[in-house]
C-alpha cells in the first residue's frame, strides 16, 4: 500500500521533470513555427509518459500503474491534435510492447484520455485557460483510470485512490506550470518589443559600463545591424577615447550618487553626417537588495523641437526688430480690449497718455486719461462716455480714423481686426500731410471765391451770376414762385469818369455796390456785377411789387448818398433799374428772357429820364411796360 503511494510520487518527479524541461525549452522555441513547436511538445510529453512506464509497478502480472495518462491529457490538452496524437501513439506503442493481459484496456484508456484532453480544449478555446479547467480535467482523468481499473477488476482499491489523486495533481501541476511560462514568455515578449520598437534610444548598461541589452534604434545607431552585437560592448568600443570617458565618469558619478541626470541635452552627428540633438535621461539601477548594478538611459532625438524653439526665437527677434525699427505706432490689442504688444513708437505718440500705453493695459482706461488730460482734440463735448463706448465697439471693425492731438499733430490710426479675434492699431503721424491737406482745401475754397467774385466791387461776377440764374430760374418754375431780376445802370458815367478820373469812378462803382447790398435783405438774394457799370440783383420768390420796392428802396439810397456827379441832370451820381419778374402762373421760363425783359424795362426807364425804377411782367409772349416810379 505504501509502495503505491512512494512509486507514484516517483512518477510524479518524472511527469515534474518534463513539464519542467518543456517549461524550459518553450522559451527558447518562440521563434519556432507552432506546428513544429506542437509536434516538439508532443515527442516530450510522450518522453514523459514513456518513463512513467518505466517506473511503472507491475500490480498484477501483465498490469501496470503509472501517471501517463496525466501526460497523454496535458500533451492533448495544452499541445492539441497533433501533439495529442504523438504523445498517445508513443505511450501505445511502449505499451503495446510491455504487453500483458491489461495491454489492450489500457491502450483504450489512454485513447479516450487523449480524447478527453482535445475535448476540454475545445471546451475552453478561445477563452484564457485557468487552473480551474486544469482540476476538471484532472477530475475527468482520475476519473477515467479509476473506471477503467475497476472495470478490469485488478487495481487493489488501496491503489485507486493514489492514483486518482496524483494523476490529478500532476497534470494541476503541469498546467499551472505551463500557464505560468506562458505569460512569463507574453510579459517577456511584450517588454522585449516595447524597447525593440521604441521610437527612443534604449539602452542598459551594467556596473562597468557594459551594454547589457540595447533596441533597434541604438544599434542601428552605432552601425550594428542586431541589437545583440552590442552586447557586452561598451562607449570605449563604439565612440572616440575622449567621450566615452567623459560618458563613463559621468555614468559612475551617477551611480555612486545613485541620483538619476534628467534630460541632458547635446547636439550629435548621426549615422548620415546630419548634426542632431538628442535629450537624454539616465538612471542608476539597483538590484532588490540595493546593491548598484547598473544604469538605464532612454535619449530621445529632440532635433525638430530643437528647430522649432530655434524658428520661435528667431521669428520673435525678427518681429520686435521689425517693431522697433518702423516708424509707425503699432500695438495689438485682444478681445477686452487689453494691450497684448505695443512698440515704443505706439506709447511716445501719445504725451499724455504714452505711460499707460504698456502691453496689459486696457483701452478703457487709457481713453478716460484721454479725456481727463484733453489730449485729443475731437472728443465731443459732454458725450465722453459714448466716445469711448464707440472707440471700443469700432476695435473689432476695419476703420480709418484722423485724430487731433492736442499738441497740433495730426495721427492717423488704422484699425485692423486679426483672424483670432485681437486687433491690430497703426498710429501713422500725418501732421504734414493734414497741414497740407487743410491748406489746399482753403487755397481751394479762395480760388472757388475768386472765380465767383468781382474783383474791384466783391460783388458776384458776370460767370457766377449766369450760374446762379440758371439755378434760381430752374428752381423757381419747379416750385411755382414768383422770381425777379432787377438790372442796373448807373446814369451818365462816362460823363463822371470824364469829370473825376477812372480811378474815381471806380470808387464809385463801390458806392453803387454797398448800397444795392445794403437793399438786399433776404439771404437768397443776390447782387452781381453784370458787367462794367451795369448791376444786377437776382429776388427769387420775389413777385413785381416785391421787385419793385427792393429796386426802388435802392434807387433812393443811393441817391440819397447825393456823390456830387457835376455831369448829371441831378447833380449826384444816380442810377436806373429795369425789373423783371415770372409770375407763379407763368412757369415756362428762360434767363435770357428774363434778362431781355429787364434790359427793355431798364432802357425805358434811362428814356423816360434816367434815376427810376421801370418794371415789366413777363406774361406770355405779352409784355407790359410802365413805370412803378411813384
Ligand atoms: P447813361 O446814363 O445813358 O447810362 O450814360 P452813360 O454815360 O452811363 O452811358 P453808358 O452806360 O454807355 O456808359 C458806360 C461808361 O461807363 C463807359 C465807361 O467810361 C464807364 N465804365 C464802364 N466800366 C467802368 C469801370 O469799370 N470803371 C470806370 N471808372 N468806368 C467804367
Ligand atoms: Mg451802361
Ligand atoms: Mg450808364
Amino acid at each position: 500500500m505504501t509502495s503505491s503511494w512512494q512509486m507514484l510520487a516517483g512518477n510524479l518527479a518524472v511527469v515534474a521533470l518534463f513539464v519542467l524541461a518543456w517549461a524550459h525549452a518553450r522559451f527558447w522555441l518562440r521563434g519556432v513555427p507552432g506546428a513544429v513547436r506542437a509536434a516538439l511538445f508532443g515527442l516530450c510529453m510522450g518522453m514523459g509518459a514513456v518513463s512513467t512506464m518505466l517506473m511503472s509497478a507491475e500490480v498484477t502480472p501483465g498490469r501496470f500503474l503509472d501517471l501517463r495518462l496525466s501526460l497523454v491529457a496535458v500533451s492533448a490538452f495544452f499541445g492539441g491534435p497533433l501533439a495529442g496524437l504523438i504523445t498517445l501513439l508513443m505511450s501505445l506503442t511502449y505499451r503495446a510492447i510491455m504487453g500483458g493481459a491489461g495491454a489492450l484496456p489500457a491502450m483504450a484508456t489512454m485513447i479516450v484520455v487523449a480524447f478527453m484532453g482535445l475535448g476540454f480544449r475545445f471546451l475552453v478555446s478561445g477563452r484564457t485557460i485557468t487552473v480551474w479547467h486544469a482540476l476538471g480535467l484532472g477530475v475527468a482523468t482520475a476519473m477515467a483510470s479509476t473506471v477503467s481499473a475497476v472495470l478490469q477488476q485488478t487495481a487493489n482499491p488501496q491503489n485507486l485512490v493514489p492514483l486518482a489523486v496524483l494523476n490529478t495533481i500532476a497534470i494541476m501541476l503541469a498546467s499551472v506550470i505551463f500557464l505560468h511560462a506562458r505569460r512569463f514568455a507574453a510579459e517577456h515578449d511584450l517588454l522585449a518589443a516595447a524597447l525593440a520598437q521604441s521610437p527612443d534610444y534604449n539602452y542598459i548598461k551594467d556596473r562597468n559600463g557594459r551594454f547589457a541589452a540595447v533596441n533597434e534604434r541604438v544599434a542601428r545607431l552605432h552601425g550594428f545591424s542586431d541589437p545583440g552585437e552590442m552586447i557586452g560592448k561598451s562607449d570605449f568600443d563604439i565612440t572616440t577615447p575622449e567621450r566615452a570617458e567623459a560618458l563613463f565618469a559621468a555614468e559612475q558619478s551617477l551611480i555612486e550618487r545613485r541620483e538619476p541626470q534628467v534630460e541632458f541635452e547635446e547636439a550629435l552627428v548621426d549615422e548620415t553626417g546630419n548634426e542632431r540633438w538628442f535629450a537624454t535621461a539616465k538612471v542608476p539601477l539597483h538590484s532588490a537588495n540595493g546593491e548598484m548594478i547598473g544604469i538605464a538611459g532612454v535619449t530621445r532625438d529632440i532635433t525638430a523641437d530643437r528647430q522649432l524653439q530655434q524658428d520661435l526665437i528667431d521669428s520673435r527677434n525678427t518681429l520686435s526688430y521689425a517693431l522697433a525699427e518702423m516708424s509707425d505706432g503699432l500695438a495689438m490689442f485682444d478681445r477686452q480690449g487689453n494691450i497684448i504688444l505695443c512698440n515704443e513708437q505706439y506709447s511716445a505718440s501719445f504725451p499724455y497718455t504714452s505711460h499707460l500705453r504698456r502691453a496689459g493695459a486696457n483701452l478703457r482706461d487709457v481713453l478716460q486719461e484721454v479725456v481727463k488730460t484733453g489730449e485729443q482734440l475731437n472728443v465731443p463735448a459732454g458725450q465722453e462716455r459714448a466716445w469711448m463706448d464707440q472707440i471700443l465697439a469700432n476695435l473689432h471693425r476695419e476703420t480709418e480714423e484722423e485724430v487731433n492731438l492736442f499738441d497740433g499733430r495730426w495721427l492717423q490710426l488704422r484699425t485692423r481686426p486679426t483672424s483670432e479675434g485681437k486687433t491690430l492699431v497703426v498710429v501713422t503721424d500725418v501732421t504734414r500731410l493734414k497741414t497740407t491737406e487743410l491748406a489746399l482745401h482753403s487755397a481751394a475754397d479762395q480760388l472757388k471765391h475768386l472765380v465767383r467774385t468781382d474783383g474791384l466791387t466783391g460783388l458776384l461776377n458776370r460767370r457766377a451770376f449766369d450760374e446762379v440764374m440758371e439755378t434760381e430760374i430752374a428752381r423757381s418754375a419747379r416750385a411755382a414762385l414768383p422770381m425777379s431780376l432787377l438790372l442796373i445802370d448807373v446814369d451818365r458815367f462816362k460823363a463822371y469818369n470824364d469829370e473825376y478820373g477812372h480811378p474815381a469812378g471806380d470808387e464809385a462803382l463801390k458806392l453803387v455796390a454797398r448800397h444795392l447790398r445794403g437793399a438786399l435783405k433776404r439771404p437768397a438774394d443776390a447782387a452781381a456785377r453784370y458787367g462794367g457799370e451795369e448791376f444786377a440783383a437776382i429776388l427769387p420768390d420775389t413777385d413785381e411789387d416785391g421787385a419793385y420796392l427792393v429796386a426802388e428802396a435802392f434807387r433812393r439810397s443811393l441817391a440819397e448818398a447825393k456823390l456830387p456827379h457835376r455831369g448829371s441832370e441831378r447833380r449826384f451820381l444816380t442810377a436806373s433799374v429795369g425789373v423783371a419778374t415770372y409770375m407763379q402762373d407763368n412757369l415756362h421760363r428762360s434767363a435770357a428772357e428774363l434778362i431781355q425783359t429787364a434790359d427793355e424795362a431798364l432802357y425805358s426807364a434811362k428814356a423816360a429820364g434816367r434815376d427810376r425804377v421801370f418794371g415789366t411782367r413777363v406774361a406770355g409772349n405779352q409784355r407790359k411796360y410802365g413805370t412803378l416810379s411813384r
